[in-house]
């Protein structure tokens, strides 16, 4: 890349980076815990999350992550505590105003299903239909734009079931983009993606971001893609806090040895010093 333009999109990231530190909390989780039945999955949950913010959340497996999510959409109560949005408690939201609010995309986005590329994506626009069905918005051009934006327009007559799972999922993320919502959940989006899909879903990702400043959050298993993308890090254990902080804070030897029981050799991202980590193999 032309290290002009690698400068100013170093330089925009860092003015989207502090104006969103001065900008209004967007996410607040206050002491929040989750118990199905008697076991309790999660507990005193807190943090804020501000306008612009992408956020990753790591853990093994089992220790909440999706709970959480779960929790910051709105599909799952807190057994006690509080999540607000922009402010006012998730439950005082009605199902409609929340999905204008929040989109989620989950692992495996789409289930392979007979409705054309385009069709799927304008089901995103449901949150600005009437009870007839109409848009009352431009949603036509909406879904032109996203399929443009995300070099989908040569399927959009595509069956999802004619599409490899990297296209099927950068589908699903053109459904959430036509939604057009402030704040985008995400739980393990990349994991049955190739190397080639992860990068470009992440940087599709990032480019949303910068044109539209929306909020993610993201459920993340890979550290070292989370420490690439992501602002701030928070890392969970056994349904409980073990972690919170900018990824040289959270991406460290000691965090991973005793959040995944491995021991890595740390290196620095030659590109811009941004934590990373090998795994080491028994000799
Ligand atoms: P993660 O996404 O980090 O793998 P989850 O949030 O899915 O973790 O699960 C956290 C804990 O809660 C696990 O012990 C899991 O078995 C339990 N759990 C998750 N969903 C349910 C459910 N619907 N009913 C009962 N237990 C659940
Ligand atoms: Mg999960």
């Amino acid at each position: 890349m032309n290290s002009r333009i690698q400068a100013e999109q170093q330089k925009s990231s860092q003015d989207l980076t502090a104006s969103a530190r001065t900008s209004a909390p967007v996410l607040e989780v206050k002491s929040a815990a989750k118990a199905y039945g008697d076991h309790m999955a999660l507990r005193n949950i807190d943090f804020t999350v501000h306008s612009g913010e992408w956020w990753g959340i790591v853990g093994p497996n089992g220790s909440g992550k999706s709970t959480l999510l779960h929790l910051l959409s709105g599909v799952l109560a807190p057994s006690s505590g509080s999540i607000l949005i922009k402010g006012k408690p998730v439950k005082e939201y009605s199902r409609r105003a929340l999905s204008r609010l929040i989109a989620v995309l989950q692992q495996d986005g789409l289930p392979e299903i007979d409705y054309s590329v385009r069709d799927v994506v304008a089901m995103g626009r449901y949150p600005y239909q009437d009870w007839l069905g109409r848009d009352q918005s431009d949603g036509e051009e909406v879904v032109d734009r996203v399929l443009e934006q995300l070099e989908l327009s040569p399927f959009a007559d595509r069956l999802l079931t004619e599409l490899s799972g990297g296209q099927r999922q950068r589908v699903a993320l053109a459904k959430v983009m036509a939604q057009e919502p402030e704040i985008l959940l995400l739980d393990e989006p990349t994991t049955y993606l190739d190397i080639h899909y992860q990068l470009q879903f992440m940087e599709l990702l990032a480019d949303w971001r910068r044109r539209t400043g929306i909020t993610i959050v993201a459920v993340l298993h890979d550290l070292n893609l989370a420490s690439l993308f992501c602002d701030s890090i928070y890392g969970l254990r056994a349904g409980e806090s073990f972690m919170q902080g900018s990824p040289d804070e959270c991406v460290t030897e000691e965090h991973l040895r005793s959040l995944f029981q491995v021991d890595p050799v740390m290196i620095r991202h030659p590109q811009h010093e941004l934590p990373q980590f090998l795994l080491k193999k028994k000799d």
